[in-house]
């Protein structure tokens, strides 16, 4: 499985292409289309999935779903903070209004996306709607997990009593590399260091 990584046009965002065997999963979508589509070639999309419904992670996530002909994966709590400029962030009334692309996620479970294995975990904190999807051995942190800490918990629909709860279940994961909405990647380890600090930050 190849892993790109493109630069969204806001916030330093990332969004991820994986591709295998001709096809592929775009991770988040605020980077433009033309990139993304640079990125894929000729390969077919299979899915898009959000990481959660701040704008610079899914502001162009109704335009891949018309190009790709694809369904968009979201937590079931997005559809509220996606559906509204003040919630998701966005400084140009941005706000998603139709949902019939979507499928919502509730909970961790799995999705048979071949040939692409995925298993996703409800990790709210950041936002009630943030998830972590792990594809293969990488796992896919939104704005939970960062190589050097992890997401804000004072923003609108935030939770410290939840991100807690979220470390927790993440610290049960296995993975090899973490792949953050912002930011570099991180192995493994460090994520096990970074997940046991900043539970003590929370909880003190
Ligand atoms: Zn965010």
């Amino acid at each position: 499985m190849e892993i790109k990584r493109l630069k969204a046009e806001f916030m330093d965002a990332n969004v991820f292409v994986l591709v295998q065997g001709g096809h592929a999963l775009v991770i988040d979508s605020g980077a433009k289309l033309e990139e993304v589509k640079k990125a894929i070639g000729s390969a077919k999309v299979v899915a898009l999935l959000l990481t959660h419904a701040h704008f610079d992670h899914c502001y162009y996530a109704l335009d891949y779903a018309k190009e790709f002909n694809c369904k968009v994966y979201m937590n079931e709590n997005g559809k509220k903070i996606a559906s509204s400029a003040e919630s998701n962030y966005s400084e140009d009334g941005f706000a998603i209004t139709d949902y019939s692309a979507f499928r919502f996620l509730s909970g961790d479970g799995q999705l048979d996306l071949s040939p692409f294995r995925v298993e996703y975990f409800s990790t709210a904190g950041h936002s009630p709607c943030s998830t972590c999807y792990k594809v293969g051995e990488e796992l896919f942190a939104g704005d939970t997990l960062f190589s050097n800490g992890i997401g804000r918990t004072d923003l609108i629909g935030s939770s410290k009593e939840d991100m807690i709860k979220s470390l927790d279940k993440l610290s049960r994961v296995s993975f090899a590399t973490a792949h953050s909405g912002h930011g570099e990647d991180s192995d493994f380890s460090r994520q096990k260091r970074n997940i046991t600090l900043f539970k003590r930050f929370l909880t003190r």
